[in-house]
């Protein structure tokens, strides 16, 4: 077998040591075979792609059904397998996660403009299951990464839309380590110029302090453990190039402004021990004025928690401290992932529980968002609550109150689609035209241009004023056509 399908395996069992792995075999197989004959712009076997993103959500630890959503995410869009069958193989659970990795690909990135539209596409996906969200930005990052094999207009266009959108709801999902590595993935190709300077700037002040810094830590921990705190581990992080480049952007290029270029990421076993950690090196090495954020008592919006402080090292020289326990550290990589991590000791038992803090750091997330689109575009906060988003073949989203029908999607799209409509097909099926839309349906009208117009029997079902009003126009102007017709002096 594939090179990737033993690195796949190797990295579950890594974590998870007794995972069915005759699932994960079980889907690759399909995946394999499915994709049989599609190959990547760069060549290569289609089916490479999902297995390098399976395997970057086995990276992160996460359930198995997600990795095994992973494996088939391109498999209903792609190939001739359907959903149907995969829910038949991998129950529903994995079903569910690669429709919602589906319905979130319908909706197509259609420039600067329609932001907005864009955002409510993920509202779409974390309707439905917000594991969907975490596989599509594996799907994305491994794109991403394989942007070189794409004509440049794509490229760009890709990364862009990686920059605009999917970063931004990263971090809004307290998905840190994805939120760094799309934008450092997209930077390259959005802003090439400022990359290229980004990237030197970086190596040549990262050669220069990379020693000095090995110093500090080594003193820091000596420190630490003599004074009873137990450092779980010690790294010096370099900041992520493409919020180095914004920062860099604020003090007007000066790089020695910038304090966390390097910072030292301290974890320790509890809350306690990170307020010690902080007052011994603080009595070591004397704290910059107004840099110490305790985001442990005061998290970020997104949930983030550590504290930071900045200090004057050994010869003046600034380094900047992140403290946090274990959870706060698996929170601030992981974010809304972490809650669906595999580990040993929590297996089923717990699962409902987590899935109730799941939903409510999900209602969290959707007011937070909804409160970031009001920023942009004045919505009202309310304007999401019982609304669907229904999305045209072509991938615009059509917002519609609950229970809209084809019908009142149809006046959405104009007059003369509504009148002239004479069926539907949803999600590729003929349907009925009062049958309710769901969200994240991609819906089709067939229009008949021989018909007269509407019927008046849809009245009853419609749900939106606006194709009440036309139905009703439509049939006042039929009447009185008519009347005019049978009393040709009537008016
Ligand atoms: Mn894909």
């Amino acid at each position: 077998m594939a090179s990737e399908y033993d690195q796949l395996i190797t990295t579950i069992k890594a974590y998870h040591k007794d995972a069915d792995l005759s699932l994960v075999e079980k889907a690759y197989k399909l995946a394999h075979d499915a994709h049989k004959g599609q190959r990547r712009m760069s060549g290569e076997p289609y089916v490479n792609h999902p297995m390098r993103t399976a395997i970057r959500l086995a990276e992160m630890e996460l359930q198995l059904p997600i990795v095994i959503a992973g494996i088939l995410h391109d498999v209903p869009e792609d190939t001739d397998v359907t959903l149907e069958t995969i829910k038949k193989e991998f129950g529903e659970d994995v079903a569910s996660i690669v429709e919602g990795v589906t319905k979130v690909g319908k909706v197509k990135y259609r420039g600067v403009s329609r932001y907005v539209e864009n955002m409510r596409r993920f509202f779409i996906a974390m309707a439905a299951d917000a594991r969907s969200l975490i596989v599509k930005f594996a799907d994305r990052i491994d794109n991403l990464s394989t942007l070189e094999a794409l004509p440049p207009k794509k490229q760009y266009r890709i990364a862009l839309e990686s920059l605009e959108i999917f970063a931004p709801v990263a971090s809004r999902l307290g998905m840190g380590e994805m939120k760094g590595t799309i934008e450092d993935l997209s930077f390259r190709y959005v802003y090439p110029n400022d990359y290229e300077t980004v990237k030197q700037i970086v190596q040549q002040r990262y050669a220069a302090k990379s020693e000095y810094i090995n110093t500090v830590m080594e003193i820091a921990e000596k420190e630490l453990k003599r004074s009873g705190v137990s450092v779980d581990s010690m790294v010096g992080r370099l900041k992520h190039l493409y919020s180095l480049h914004r920062k860099l952007k604020k003090y007007d290029n000066n790089i020695t402004k910038i304090y966390d270029l390097i910072a030292v990421r301290l974890i320790v076993p509890d809350i306690a021990q990170c307020y010690s950690a902080l007052g011994i090196l603080h009595n070591l090495w004397k704290p910059l004025k107004g840099r110490i954020k305790d985001y442990i008592s005061q998290p970020k919006p997104n949930g983030y928690q550590s504290l930071h402080t900045t200090v004057f090292a050994m010869g003046g020289e600034i380094v900047e401290f992140q403290i946090r326990t274990p959870e706060m550290h698996e929170a601030a990589e992981y974010g809304l992932a972490a809650h669906w991590h595999y580990s040993e000791s929590n297996k089923t038992s717990k699962l409902p529980e987590r899935h109730k803090r799941w939903i409510d750091e999900l209602a969290r997330v959707h007011k937070e968002m909804v409160k970031g689109l009001k920023d942009i575009e004045s919505i009202k906060l309310d304007f999401f609550q019982s609304r669907i988003f229904v999305i045209t073949p072509k991938g615009d989203v059509i917002d519609l109150p609950e229970d809209a029908t084809p019908v009142d999607f149809a006046y959405a799209i104009h007059t003369d689609i509504g009148n002239k409509c004479s069926g539907s097909r949803v999600n590729g099926e003929l349907t009925r035209l009062d049958t309710p839309l769901k969200s994240g349906d991609v819906v089709e009208i067939i229009t008949d241009k021989n018909r007269k117009g509407p019927s008046p029997d849809w009245l009853n079902f419609v749900k939106t004023s606006m194709a009440k009003t036309r139905i009703r126009t439509y049939a006042k102007k039929s009447i009185s056509d008519w009347i005019k017709g049978v009393l040709p002096g009537s008016n």
